[in-house]
């Protein structure tokens, strides 16, 4: 069987948001059709696809005839219900798999996969009642931080616990649903490797980036990370076996905090192109975007090669709350990339776009991101 998907043919893609829309701008330009399949209509990746599904992701009829109208499907968000990347498989090929997807949509899954497997994690506990809560707390220690099992992203579903009394209202707060208990890390700084596993088991990354989080959504990524070089071989060494172990094909993100005694712990995985990554859409021979088109179409995978350090910016939805950004002062930095994702409406902290720094050094990237960023909500 011919496992390659060629240009010319068509890739469907769960979920419509901002990642989908840079996969489907990297596989049109390389020929590819792309169909989009979500509960919305206009939205970031219908806005360039070349159709546009509007159907709930339990309505397994309209995802078969999605899935039969394509060569492959992937997807760009992980909360993707099992049944419908089931039902999809049962008419195009699912990459990365089900089983991928299942292990990764789920923290207490995923904790457990990687432990199972000898990765390092944060501490954590499985949380089913008031009882796991409060024997776990003594266990694990304060603070620590209770996040949902399921459905959590961005810091949602989650509540610390910093003294005893926060024990019932954290509790209180889950509404019943299954969580995970982990120790609070007071971390040095915060890490991502962004990396790719071909059809074949090739393996490729974009080196470590650093991360800095505000609110609980990622901020500020830099690339490269000025870190020691064992953390860095360390971190990609993690990735790379890590992706090998959880035979994924495509590209995936892990997430690490870096402890003050330099000691790397897992604490997310992606299974998918991630918000740390965007710079390569500007700053690499291949993005990160092109890279999943081309793991889950059975092709070479590309350079991973930095032509210039890079920084990005989020752009949430806070810097619309006085009006239109400022456009024209972004513009006016000529190694300042602007990218809009196209969303009808500007909430806070829903990410609305970002904007990429090349400069010569990561540490001139990211002021120049900050700056540039700063400049937008300057408005006269
Ligand atoms: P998450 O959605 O679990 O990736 O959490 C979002 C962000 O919250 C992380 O990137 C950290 O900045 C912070 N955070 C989450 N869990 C912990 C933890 N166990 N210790 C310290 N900070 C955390």
């Amino acid at each position: 069987m011919n496992r390659t998907i060629l240009p010319g043919a068509t890739i469907g893609v769960l979920g419509s948001g901002q990642l989908g829309r840079m996969f489907a701008i990297a596989a049109r330009r390389m020929g590819y059709r792309v169909h989009t399949f979500s509960p919305d209509s206009d939205t970031p990746t219908g806005q360039v696809s070349d159709y546009e599904y509007n159907a709930s992701y339990d309505d397994l009829e309209a995802v078969s005839s999605f899935a039969k109208g394509v060569s492959i499907v992937t997807f760009e968000f992980e909360n993707v219900p099992t049944a419908t990347v089931e039902a999809a498989s049962q008419y195009a090929p699912v990459r990365p798999s089900g089983m991928v997807l299942h292990t990764t949509q789920h923290r207490l899954r995923e904790k457990k996969f990687l432990s199972k497997a000898g990765f390092p994690v944060v501490p954590y506990r499985h949380i089913c009642s008031i009882e796991d809560l409060q024997r776990a707390v003594e266990e694990i220690g304060y603070p620590s931080v209770l996040k949902t099992a399921g459905f959590g992203y961005d810091g949602k579903g989650q509540s610390k616990i910093r003294v005893k009394e926060d024990i019932v209202i954290a509790y209180e707060t889950l509404g019943g649903q299954e969580a995970v208990l982990e120790a609070f890390i007071d971390f040095e700084c915060e890490v991502s490797v962004v990396a790719a596993r071909s059809l074949y088991g090739d393996f490729a990354h974009y080196g470590v980036i650093k991360n800095e989080h505000h609110n609980h959504i990622l901020d500020v990524s830099v690339s490269p990370a000025t870190l020691a070089p064992e953390i860095i071989k360390q971190a990609i060494d993690i990735s790379c076996s890590l992706l090998e172990t959880i035979d994924v094909v495509g590209v995936m993100c892990v997430e690490f905090f870096v402890t003050k005694q330099g000691k790397l712990l897992i604490n997310e995985l992606a299974p998918r192109p991630h918000n740390s990554g965007h710079f390569t859409f500007d700053a690499c021979l291949t993005s990160q975007f092109e890279q999943q088109l081309r793991a889950v179409c059975g092709l070479p995978l590309g350079s991973t090669e930095l032509l210039k350090p890079a920084a990005m910016a989020n752009l949430l939805g806070e810097i619309w709350q006085a009006g239109e950004p400022n456009w024209m002062a972004a513009y006016r930095f000529p190694n300042v990339k602007v990218h809009v994702y196209g969303k009808l409406e500007a909430r806070r902290g829903r990410k609305m776009g970002h904007l990429t720094a090349l400069a010569d050094s990561s540490s001139e990237a990211e002021q120049l991101v900050r700056i540039a960023r700063n400049k937008l909500e300057e408005r006269n």
